[in-house]
């Protein structure tokens, strides 16, 4: 049995209303998941179910402190006694370091990867700057994982976070343009190769802040494009999808900032319907992917 977590940024659950939430745009219902509709049922036999972001602690969740709650199963919020946004703090980095995901899945003895690309200037950075970064990326430096370059992406091996790669062509990168669908089926392939890959997209959530409705429209269909693509495509006998968030946004344009809706997430594969009744808070992610790698 494979893994493979999909953590996008800032998608709740929202209220089903058509003037503020761009999931109710969802062509193809794989993101079309609101408040209230509780069969939770999703098209290639996957569950939908909303997960607790607050934590216990009051305020707006935060990505420093839901990432690594996400990818740890620490409390991360709780330990501080608050949401902290973007990067994570020295606190929140050494629970990364100790507890990252991806290093217990290679302490099992299993292949994990990040399969985001980075462009060159990262590379330029030493450790202690690159740990300043985003929480995937202490995860991943915890692994001690290489990063993926963006001749990877080229040679299909990898994605970058904007898995078209325009932003890429905008800063003057030679790349080639990926439709939502290629980038789709270049994560089915790709993900076959190791027991655990994780890929990360947070447009949704810079969408979110900017409560441009026309721009969070595009991303919720660019990423359903993509999300429909590799479901068609993944051995989803073998496979097991989480796609997750790490607090609402992007689902209620009517306010700048994140939500206290629960995180969007929706599970597929052998399994699924069981598997998900696990999962109450974000923090349950993590030890439950643990526990299906031990299984099988
Ligand atoms: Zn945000």
């Amino acid at each position: 049995m494979r893994v493979v977590l999909l953590f996008v940024d800032g998608l709740g659950i929202g209220r089903k209303d058509r003037d503020i939430n761009p999931c109710t745009r969802s062509p193809c219902g794989l993101l079309a998941n609101f408040q209230g509709e509780n069969s939770g049922a999703l098209p290639f036999d996957g569950y939908c179910c909303g997960l607790d972001v607050t934590l216990g602690v009051k305020g707006l969740p935060q990505s420093a402190t839901g990432q690594t709650a996400l990818l740890t199963g620490v409390n991360a919020a709780r330990l501080l006694n608050r949401h902290l946004n973007g990067f994570p703090n020295k606190r929140l980095r050494e629970i990364l370091l100790a507890h990252s995901i991806l290093k217990k899945v290679c302490e099992m003895g299993k292949r994990a990867a990040f399969l985001n690309a980075y462009r060159p200037i990262f590379f330029n950075l030493d450790r202690e700057t690159q740990l300043r970064l985003s929480a995937t990326t202490v995860a991943n430096l915890a692994a001690e994982l290489p990063f993926f370059t963006l001749e990877d992406v080229v040679q299909g091996r990898s994605l970058y976070q904007d898995f078209t790669n325009w932003d890429l062509i905008q800063r003057g990168f030679e790349m080639p343009i990926y439709s939502p669908q290629e980038a789709g089926e270049i994560l089915a392939q790709e993900s076959e190769k190791y027991d655990l890959c994780l890929y990360e997209y947070f447009k949704t959530d810079a969408a979110g802040h900017s409560q441009e409705f026309d721009r969070a429209v595009e991303e919720i269909q660019k990423y359903e494009a993509f999300l429909k693509a590799f479901l068609e495509r993944v051995d989803r006998e073998r496979t097991l999808i989480i796609v997750s968030s790490d607090h609402g946004n992007v689902e209620d344009l009517s306010v700048k900032t994140h939500t206290r809706n629960p995180a969007m997430t929706l599970v597929w594969g052998k399994g699924a319907r069981k598997l998900k009744e696990k999962l109450q808070s974000i923090v349950d992610i993590a030890p439950l992917i643990l526990t299906v790698l031990k299984a099988f």
